[in-house]
């Protein structure tokens, strides 16, 4: 008998014909003989509902009390799953994030977690019960209501699974697993049986959103054993596994692409090639707690440089304030913004023993007639920023140019 901690995304909670398929695969691994704690998300399109409902009462949505309003959408999916167990005879009891009782800190809409109480959890598991828990919320040292960010229960299913040193963490979805590349994007995606927590990692970071962040770098740190599935239909789906050496399998130098659609660009130009200038331009973007992702300098011929960053779409307007406000002071001659970029950007550990994925990268998008505008890289990633209206050819020929396409 194991202890497993399953988490149901939304669409697999997103109707009551669903949240019923859901109470019978929970019985089937009761009856298995597994101890379970299930930890659901919100029903399909509900806290995007939520927000949208907020944005229409208040345009900068108190962030307290908007934790308050979107944590409601997991608060009826615990209730619902609970009452469909219970109608199948099985003992279950619905907790929220306060009930747990998991503690974070008070940063609302980006709480992180800090405790977990497993005492209650516990003590009904003892009983026979299944501990349903709502995703994505916790509570501050205050009592307030939090919430960890969109996507955030799957960092709630790791974290209890970390807590419960539970045998498995599965997250169910509505893909059957981790793919080579957004499988709704490219047709020829393939499912792969296995990625390394450091790539996992690294294609969450880039804009796979098959998993939150946070959620790895939780499973990494506490090397809880994370599996992703359908909630669809049966099968092995991927193991997320610390193992660099994929034993039979040949080691791709490419394991998958990533894109981020969430992409804006802003260039201050003409400012002076004298020291501190990085630190003038992006020191008031970090203030205004804008993160900045890829940083890119040139120098003209008249001794003036450019700096170029990105940052998340909604922030660009704020940073393009921040910019235009600097430009006389540095004496710049020009501030640009555009949002109509994205970033791609192909990940593998193999990449630290192979030359060339550089240049293979690069001559498969100019082959498109797909202009690069920014590059960065990291040991096991490169990633390029380009025009939006090439994302899905730029990823789908980088598939092929590396050998991903399923056969
Ligand atoms: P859930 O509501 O279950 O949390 P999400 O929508 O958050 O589901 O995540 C699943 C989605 O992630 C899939 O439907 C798929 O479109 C997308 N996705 C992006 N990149 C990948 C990838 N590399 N492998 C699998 N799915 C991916
Ligand atoms: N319901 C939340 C969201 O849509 C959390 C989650 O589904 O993981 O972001
Ligand atoms: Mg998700």
């Amino acid at each position: 008998m194991s202890l497993i901690v399953q988490k149901y995304g939304g669409t697999s909670v997103g109707s009551p014909e669903r949240i019923q398929a859901v109470a019978d695969k929970v019985i089937a691994f009761r009856k298995a003989g597994h101890d379970l704690v299930v930890v659901v998300s919100a029903m399909s399109g509900e806290t995007n509902r939520l927000i949208a409902l907020a944005k229409s009462i208040q345009t900068q949505p108190d962030a307290r009390e908007l934790d308050v309003l979107v944590s409601t959408g997991e608060q009826v999916t615990i209730a619902l799953l609970c009452m469909a167990l219970k109608e199948r005879g099985q003992d279950a009891r619905s907790y929220t994030g306060g009930q747990v009782k998991i503690l974070t800190d008070d940063a609302f809409t980006k709480a992180r977690i800090q405790d977990i109480d497993d005492k209650n959890i516990r003590a009904d598991l003892a009983l026979g019960r299944v501990v349903v828990v709502a995703g994505f919320q916790g509570v501050d040292e205050q009592g307030n209501i939090t919430t960890l960010g969109r996507g955030g229960s799957d960092t709630t299913g790791v974290a209890l699974a970390a807590a419960l040193k539970a045998d498995e963490c599965q997250i169910y979805t509505d893909v059957d697993g981790v793919y080579t590349t957004d499988p709704r994007v490219v047709e020829k995606a393939r499912r792969l049986d296995r990625i390394t927590f450091e790539e996992m990692l690294e294609m969450a970071s880039q804009g796979s959103k098959v998993l939150q962040i946070r959620s790895v770098e939780f499973a990494g740190k506490y090397q809880v054993p994370l599996r992703v599935l359908s909630s669809f239909q049966d099968g092995p789906g991927t193991l997320i596994t610390i193992d660099e050496d994929l034993s039979s399998m040949e080691q791709p130098v490419v394991s998958g692409i990533a894109f981020n659609r969430d992409e804006a660009k802003l260039s201050i130009r003409g400012i002076p090639d004298v020291p501190g200038m990085a630190s003038r331009v992006l020191a008031p973007i970090g203030e205004a707690n804008i993160e900045v992702d890829v940083i890119v300098q040139n120098m003209a011929a008249d001794n003036t440089n450019d700096i170029t960053f990105t940052v998340h779409r909604n922030d660009m307007a704020k940073a393009k304030a921040l910019l235009d406000g600097l430009a006389t002071e540095l004496g710049a001659r020009q501030v640009v913004a555009d949002d109509s970029v994205v970033k791609v950007s192909v990940v593998g550990v193999g990449m630290r023993s192979h030359a060339g994925v550089a240049s293979t990268m690069f001559k498969a998008l100019a082959k498109e007639n797909i202009n690069i505008q920014l590059i960065t890289t990291s040991e096991i990633k490169i990633s390029v920023v380009i025009e939006e209206k090439y994302l899905e050819l730029a990823v789908r020929s980088l598939h092929t140019a590396f050998g991903l396409d399923a056969k």
